[in-house]
């Protein structure tokens, strides 16, 4: 196949004229800051701009700037992030938030290194930040961008690699609209997102690329981009515990690094436990367990990871190692992770029966 790069330089004025007509119209972009910019292209992350939308405005409201999210509490941040998920993402909003704060005086740094240096920023969020805000000429290179480029250009190198997004990103460089970087990046993020669909689905008949296309000339929309076979997700079986003290449940705060770092989890472990097991695993948490009922299983699937999960409700005596008592009040003000969904709705059904008891 050969490639034609030079079709990214055809789509530049088209684009502009389609994005002019077509543009998504979202919260963020109706005068944009550096700061609205940094927030919802975080969230925007893995997730789609329909379940981000409440998340955004919700934040906005409380935290309108940088200082102010620097001086959030972590509780409180990852209670306006629950549901969300990829919590990495608010720790990281957090700490470049302090470092904002602290070394620019609340507003964020103008240049690409400044940018890249905070936490959690890489080149894609620095370069829609610093395109959208500043005017400078820097493609946010994400899937959408190397979808649209791979078929337009009918290159069949493999997206995932590394080196292969570094070379689109030289070309797109060269491509991007130098009058009009930010409104250049939206639209392509836009063309990626609704009409050069991914899965073999997109809207030809809609892209202004289509006249000059390749993919679309050679009939290999199916075929681009190619990405190579991802690796299978990792099964981890966890047992989970609903401890019952009185009218209070164990709740515990997890590790301050890896996996949902920092946030509040039911009491669990590693592996398929039966009832024996189970009650060892406890009295190693401190607490001797006078009954133990199984209450379900539940799925969660994280990027890398699966976890199969069982649980055991128990009514206990002792106060355990690292547990902390909660009624159903203060169940309702934490951000436990959508991991536990299952069991969040079961501890809550616990302490709202003993409340009525
Ligand atoms: S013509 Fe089709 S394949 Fe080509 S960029 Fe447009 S939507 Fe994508």
């Amino acid at each position: 196949m050969t490639e034609h790069w030079e079709n990214l330089e055809a789509l530049c004025a088209p684009l502009l004229d389609w994005y002019d007509a077509h543009r998504r119209i979202l919260p963020w972009r109706e005068a944009p800051t550096p700061y609205r910019t940094w927030v919802s292209e975080i969230m925007l992350q893995q997730t789609r701009v329909s379940a981000v939308l409440p998340y955004y405005a919700r934040f906005m409201a409380e935290l309108p700037d940088a200082n102010a999210l620097a001086a959030v509490s972590e509780e409180r941040l990852f209670k306006l992030w629950e549901g969300l998920g990829y919590y990495s993402r608010a720790r990281n909003l957090h700490r470049a938030a302090q470092v904002i704060a602290d070394t620019y005086g609340g507003a964020l740094p103008r240049t690409m290194d400044e940018l890249r240096a905070l936490p959690g920023i890489g080149d894609y969020t620095a370069s829609a930040i610093a395109s959208i805000n500043y005017g400078a000429p820097e493609p946010a290179v994400d899937g959408n961008l190397l979808r649209v480029t791979a078929r337009l250009c009918g290159c069949a190198d493999d997206v995932t690699d590394a080196r292969v997004k570094k070379r689109f990103r030289v070309r797109l460089a060269d491509a991007i609209d130098r009058a009009r970087p930010g409104a250049w990046n939206q639209a392509m993020m836009d063309l990626g997102a609704t009409v050069c669909l991914p899965n073999g689905a997109p809207l030809c008949a809609d892209c202004p690329a289509r006249a000059f296309c390749t993919a679309y000339r050679e009939g290999l929309t199916d075929a681009l981009p190619v990405r190579a076979a991802k690796k299978p997700r990792r099964a981890e079986e966890r047992t989970v515990f609903l401890l019952l003290r009185g009218d209070k449940l164990a709740v515990r705060r997890r590790p301050d690094t890896g996996l949902l770092a920092k946030l509040i989890e039911f009491p669990n472990v590693t592996g398929n436990l039966d009832e024996a097991s189970a009650a060892v695993a406890l009295a190693q948490m401190g607490v001797r367990a006078s009954n133990l009922t199984a209450c379900g299983t539940a799925k969660h699937i994280f990027t890398h990871l699966e976890w199969q999960m069982k649980g055991f409700i128990a009514t206990v005596a002792d106060a355990g190692n690292g547990l902390r008592w909660v009624d159903a009040a203060e169940l309702e003000t934490l951000a436990i992770p959508s991991a536990f969904h299952f069991f969040t709705a079961k501890a809550r059904q616990l302490l709202n029966n003993k409340n009525g008891e």
